[in-house]
């Protein structure tokens, strides 16, 4: 079984250190917060000091991670430094594209081999080991991440180059902040003409206009039970964190000079609603803000 060292250990990070020592591996916890460290020893991690004692003698680094710069500042301030060449990198972390590639070639020219694996289906997924991963680096990096990768999750995509898992998520992430807002529109829109949400849903989702935020996560109580609209939008996928998606694929648009005026749009949207203090609820609750409420 391999070392591990594994680098923020938040709703994410946490469960998914857990599952890799659950399979066995020796999986040794670093993270700002002790409390999230205290977490994962009592979930089979054992404590480290420091980034660099984490990443001493291990073989792999996963890392899960709020943004671009917490990963930067981790990987090129410390992990490429301190790990020994060979060892396998692996960000679990939703960030930028650009950040992405930049220290995947500074782990390359230290000799190291890195996969950007963002992933989708949250804390839920973590815990249970079924998570998407969507996977960006050279075959035989992806070759070498996969056995962990599996541990953790259940769907792995190899989604092409370096920087190319984390472009795969803020694609399909900007489809369901646009497709949220349409499914939203579409149930107010019936409301205002005395159309039943239900008798909507039943045509809509047999009809043209399917989709996962229609058929799975529809935005209004009833038709889907286990939709966070039944339960007072409680969180599922938060609204923060769609809006941060829906920036980062902003910010790769005007990057790679594509026109995306619906992302745009949604990620206007998404704004106004968490700066509305809202962050914290599920992102389909912007139905309600949609709603004047
Ligand atoms: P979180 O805030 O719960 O955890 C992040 C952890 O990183 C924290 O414990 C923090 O202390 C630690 N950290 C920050 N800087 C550090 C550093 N320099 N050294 C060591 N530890 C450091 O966030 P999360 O919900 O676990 O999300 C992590 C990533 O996963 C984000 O990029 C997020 O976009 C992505 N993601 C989250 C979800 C979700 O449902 N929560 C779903 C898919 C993807």
């Amino acid at each position: 079984m391999a070392r591990i060292a594994f680098i923020g250990l938040g709703n994410m990070g946490g469960p998914m250190a857990a599952n890799l020592a659950k399979a066995q591996h020796q999986v040794a916890a670093y993270d700002l917060s002790d409390q999230a460290v205290a977490a994962a020893v009592a979930n089979g991690a054992s404590k480290a000091a420091s980034i660099a004692d984490a990443v001493k003698g291990a073989e792999v680094v996963v890392t899960m991670l709020p943004a671009g710069k917490h990963v930067r500042e981790v990987y090129e301030g410390t992990v490429i430094g301190a790990a020994a060449k060979g060892t396998l990198l692996i960000d679990c972390s939703t960030i930028d594209v650009e950040s992405a590639r930049v220290v995947a070639a500074a782990a390359a020219k230290a000799g190291m081999e890195m996969v950007d694996a963002p992933v989708s289906g949250g804390t839920g997924g973590a815990a249970a080991g079924t998570l998407t991963f969507m996977v960006g680096g050279a075959d035989a990096a992806f070759a070498r991440a996969r056995p962990f990768l599996e541990k953790m999750g259940k769907n792995i995509v190899h989604a092409g180059g370096s920087g190319n898992g984390q472009a795969a998520k803020i694609c399909n992430n900007m489809i369901l902040g646009v497709s949220m807002l349409a499914v939203s529109e579409a149930f107010m829109l019936a409301k205002r003409l005395g159309l039943d949400a239900q008798k909507l849903f039943d045509v809509a989702s047999t009809s043209s206009g399917q989709c996962w935020s229609l058929t799975t996560y529809c935005p209004v109580p009833g038709p889907v039970p286990t939709s966070p609209a039944n339960r007072d939008y409680q969180a599922g996928f938060t609204a923060a964190m769609m809006l941060k998606d829906l920036l980062l694929a902003q910010e790769a648009a005007r990057a790679a000079n594509a026109t995306t005026p619906l992302g745009a749009e949604a990620a206007q949207l998404f704004s106004l609603f968490v700066n509305s203090g809202r962050g914290a609820q599920d992102f389909s609750g912007i139905i309600r803000m949609l709603d004047g409420k």
